[in-house]
């Protein structure tokens, strides 16, 4: 046992492409006491191409809390330690986020040793605007709940990221269409780094047609990107919400989005849906 803390390095790992480990990482990989890793089985391919014989615990979603304070044991005991996912970077959208914070509650030293990240890699390629971005992660997986989360973020003006599942993609871009707009720029960056890597941008409604009509293009691993919402639109988007509110002042809910859908010509029934929100903000526990 010593008196001086190990070390917590969180390593980012190649998302596709094995050239893109860095040579500090495996550096890292191979000087530190123990590997923390989503996946041995997985992460075990990756070691032996470096032949970097460390030793590997499992550290995933479902045993996170628990292994964190062992780990964190083992960092007090002077024990250095890297934190790697099955891809790209930790902690983005994969585990992570406990151990590092305990870690820094313990006091220990957290050095991230970066790499890949698939949602900045997508964003350096798609031709979007990159000042202002904002990574949504995964949007839900039922499709009434992926369209109320779209609809939450219909105004935003930044552009936007996801991480998508091959078996969703479809009914995930065609819901994207439906609440942004068919004519919202977007892109789909599948395979990045790897054989088939594909880079499309085009419309919501172009991207749609195409990767339906396309098996290929439903294969794989996959981030959208989209532009954020025109200025105009979030104009009309504020005129919309005053017209609204004045409206449900005077008149029952039905009426009141009907109105406001003809002076404004935003969707009726979007406006019901922000109508009805409207009512339970200003009545808490109201059915309207
Ligand atoms: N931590 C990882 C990172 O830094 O990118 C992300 C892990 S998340 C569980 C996996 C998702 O990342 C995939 O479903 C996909 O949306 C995206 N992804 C990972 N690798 C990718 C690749 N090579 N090309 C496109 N998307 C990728």
């Amino acid at each position: 046992m010593s008196n001086k803390l190990g070390i917590l390095y969180v390593v980012a790992t190649p998302i596709g492409n094995l050239e893109d480990l860095s040579p500090r990482a495996v550096r890292i990989l191979g000087e530190v006491d123990l590997i923390a890793a989503e996946d041995t089985r997985h992460s075990g391919r990756l070691l032996q191409h470096f032949a970097i014989t460390t030793r590997m615990t499992a550290l995933h979603e479902h045993n996170e809390r628990a292994k964190a304070a062992t780990l964190i044991q083992d960092l007090c005991d002077g024990r250095s330690l890297a934190l790697i996912s099955d891809a790209g970077t930790p902690l983005v959208s994969d585990p992570g986020f406990n151990l590092v914070r305990a870690a820094q509650g313990a006091g220990i030293t957290v050095v991230p040793v970066p790499g890949a990240c698939a949602a900045i890699v997508a964003l350096s390629a798609s031709g979007l605007p990159t000042d202002r971005f904002i990574f949504e992660g995964f949007p839900p997986v039922k499709h009434a709940a992926r369209v109320s989360y779209f609809e939450g973020l219909r105004p935003e003006t930044r552009t936007l990221i996801f991480y998508e599942s091959s078996h969703r993609i479809v009914e995930s871009l065609a819901d994207m269409a439906a609440v942004f707009g068919p004519e919202r720029p977007a892109v789909v960056a599948r395979e990045l780094t790897k054989q088939f890597e594909t880079i499309r941008a085009a419309s919501l409604a172009d991207l749609n047609i195409w990767v339906q009509a396309d098996p290929d293009q439903q294969r794989g691993e996959m981030v959208v990107l989209l532009a954020g919402a025109p200025l105009e639109e979030q104009a009309r988007d504020v005129e919309a919400e005053r017209v609204l509110r004045l409206l449900l002042a005077e008149l029952p809910v039905r009426q009141a989005a009907s109105l406001a859908a003809q002076i404004t010509g935003q969707k009726k029934n979007q406006l019901y849906e922000r109508a009805l929100e409207l009512m339970r903000e200003t009545t808490p526990g109201s059915k309207a």
